[in-house]
């Protein structure tokens, strides 16, 4: 609930601080049980950002994050560490995020190491386990994270978050750096794992055609903020942002019937330093007019689910007359 992360820039001779970078910029949105949250945007759109606020691997700079009903947003480190097993992320590239000195074994094992609950027996079971949802045979956990392609090393990464059984799970761009033929295995198996461990996603990407099979719901961020956030078939058929129209129109289709004509955005996305004022979109809308310069839109429910912030779909406040005295 109203969200914020802003990291402060440093400047002048003196070193002081000269304004902020507004990276999060007061969002509030839930997360069902079960569900996959999709969320889009563009780099520098805030969502990795969002991400690990919401983990709490930032400090958030106001707002709250609720897990399961528990305030986390600023509970102790201490407090926090026995809600970080139910958590967990999965990173955009496998490359970096897996040690290249531990074994497949040893990587998958550690987050169990670390909560300290199972014996080297239930441990070791448990790896063989978890490789085998993710498609791995057990000799697997022999090698080194070297020995395999792109794909199989995202499945290691997949089976480590698993392996503390959490309830819900930040891909970060878990595919962004995969061949196409070998997103979709990829995104395959997290849905099957999704249904067989009862988990909650939320799934970052930067194209909406990556999380349109995956997600539930989708929100798309600009600059900070969600633009709009709506169940998957009502964003994907009626889009209502402009932005989000734009984005749209760049996906290809293959439905004929569903051929949108390509809509381009002027300019490139300004600087969340010093972002446009009203609506941060209006530098590059098709559709701007007066209003959005000076207002900034809220999240407004068109029904069903659906929000959007944008001044087309409402009403300028209405002008207060100066009473006489
Ligand atoms: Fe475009 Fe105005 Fe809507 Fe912003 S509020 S998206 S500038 S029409
Ligand atoms: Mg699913």
């Amino acid at each position: 609930k109203n969200l914020k992360k802003y990291f402060p820039i440093k400047g002048g001779i003196l070193g002081r601080q000269v304004g902020n970078v507004k990276a999060v910029d007061d969002i509030s949105f839930d997360i069902y049980k079960g569900e996959t949250l999709g969320i889009v945007g563009e780099s520098g759109s805030g969502k990795s950002t969002m991400g690990r606020v919401l983990l709490r691997l930032l400090d958030p700079t106001s707002g709250t994050v609720k897990f399961d009903g528990q305030d986390i947003s600023t509970i102790s480190q201490r407090k926090l560490r026995p809600l970080r097993k139910d958590m967990q992320m999965v990173f955009q590239d496998p490359y970096a995020s897996l040690n290249p000195r531990m074994s497949v074994g040893q990587l998958i094992e550690e987050p169990m190491l670390v909560q300290n609950t199972l014996s080297s027996q239930e441990r070791k079971d448990m790896v063989v386990e978890l490789l085998g949802k993710v498609g791995l045979p057990p000799e697997a956990r022999m090698k080194y994270p070297h020995e395999f392609s792109g794909g199989q090393r995202q499945r290691i990464g997949i089976a480590r978050s698993l392996s503390t059984k959490p309830k819900f799970i930040i891909g970060d761009e878990p595919v962004s750096a995969l061949d196409v033929s070998v997103q979709s295995q990829v995104l395959n198996i997290m849905d099957d794992l999704q249904d067989e461990y009862g988990l909650t996603y939320l799934f970052i990407a930067h194209d909406l055609s990556v999380v349109k099979h995956i997600s539930d719901r989708v929100a798309v961020m600009y600059l900070g903020r969600i633009a709009e956030i709506a169940p998957k078939h009502s964003l994907y058929d009626k889009p209502l942002h402009p932005y989000t129209q734009a984005l749209l129109s760049a996906v290809p289709s293959t439905k004929v019937h569903a051929k949108r004509e390509k809509i381009k955005l002027s300019g490139d996305l300004p600087s969340p330093s010093n972002p446009p004022t009203g609506c941060s979109f209006h530098t590059r809308c098709p559709q701007a007019h007066d209003r959005c310069k000076a207002e900034r839109p809220d999240l407004t429910h068109m029904g069903d689910g659906h929000y959007v912030a944008c001044h087309l779909y409402t009403e300028p406040e209405p002008k207060i007359e100066p009473k006489e005295v």
